[in-house]
């Protein structure tokens, strides 16, 4: 059963993103090196409680804290620790907030001190073919043409796109029908209609594909030890253009971008 959002629903899901996105800001002021994946966690939570929502992923199948931090070969749902940040570490934040009834999604990608070359350039790839994603996102066509856009764009690169884990429907529940995957085929899978609400987030590799979880049931690695790399964004299917529920726009205020 795939929900479509009425424009009042669409509303509250961007107040929930909006939190989402200013509390990955609240995060990026806080990622250098010593900082523990425990104390981003800390002021993620803190953040969310204080703009009246709860953090989405607290409790979430037994998940223990407010957000994902999964680090260099970590791929998703890390689980935040005393690991205290290096310089040349790449970390992904995941972070999901719910008000209203209904919730946001986002992830983004940082890096502390210098990382190499390769790594910067899987962080921007990745990045880039989540808005490749994005631009598939319109009203009449098929789940199949945005995961082969984001395939394609990052393959094309050299890295390799995690298969295991999708992007997903999203609304009452953090997870919604339909599955979106970050590979595929364009002109197949289910018609994208007005007022659908995915979350698109390439999950991109430097080296092979194929992830591993840890004994802790949650921490997705990859197989070879390569670089991960993880960007989201919650997004309303409309007709010509998607409409970006979540945004960047407050990460890059304090990354100094704007
Ligand atoms: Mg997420
Ligand atoms: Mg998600």
């Amino acid at each position: 059963m795939i929900y479509l959002k009425t424009d009042e629903e669409v509303e509250l899901m961007r107040e929930s993103n909006l939190i989402v996105a200013r509390t990955l800001a609240e995060v990026a002021k806080h990622i250098r090196e010593g900082v523990t994946t425990l104390q981003l966690d800390s002021v993620a939570e803190k953040f969310i409680r204080s703009c009246g929502a709860y953090p989405s992923f607290l409790g979430y199948e037994g998940f223990p804290n407010s957000i994902c931090v999964s680090v260099n070969d970590q791929v998703v749902h890390g689980i935040p620790s005393t690991y205290a940040l290096k310089r040349g570490d790449v970390v992904s934040v995941d972070c999901g907030a719910v008000k209203n009834g209904f919730h946001g999604d986002s992830c983004y990608t940082f890096f502390v001190g210098e990382i190499s070359e390769e790594a910067k350039r899987l962080l921007d790839i990745t990045k880039e073919s989540l808005y490749k994603g994005i631009e598939m996102a319109v009203e009449g066509n098929r789940i199949g043409d945005i995961g082969c856009a984001i395939q394609t764009h990052c393959e094309s690169a050299g890295f390799s796109v995690v298969r295991e884990m999708v992007g997903h429907g999203i609304g009452r529940s953090m997870h919604e029908q339909p599955k979106v995957p970050n590979y595929g085929k364009s002109g197949f899978g289910d018609v994208l209609k007005n007022g659908m609400v995915i979350a698109i987030e390439p999950m991109v590799n430097s080296g092979s594909r194929y992830i591993r979880i840890d004994d802790d049931g949650w921490t997705a690695r990859t197989v070879d030890g390569s670089w991960a790399a993880h960007y989201e964004h919650t997004v309303v299917v409309r007709k010509g253009k998607a409409d970006i529920l979540s945004s960047f726009e407050y990460i890059d205020q304090v990354l100094g971008k704007t």
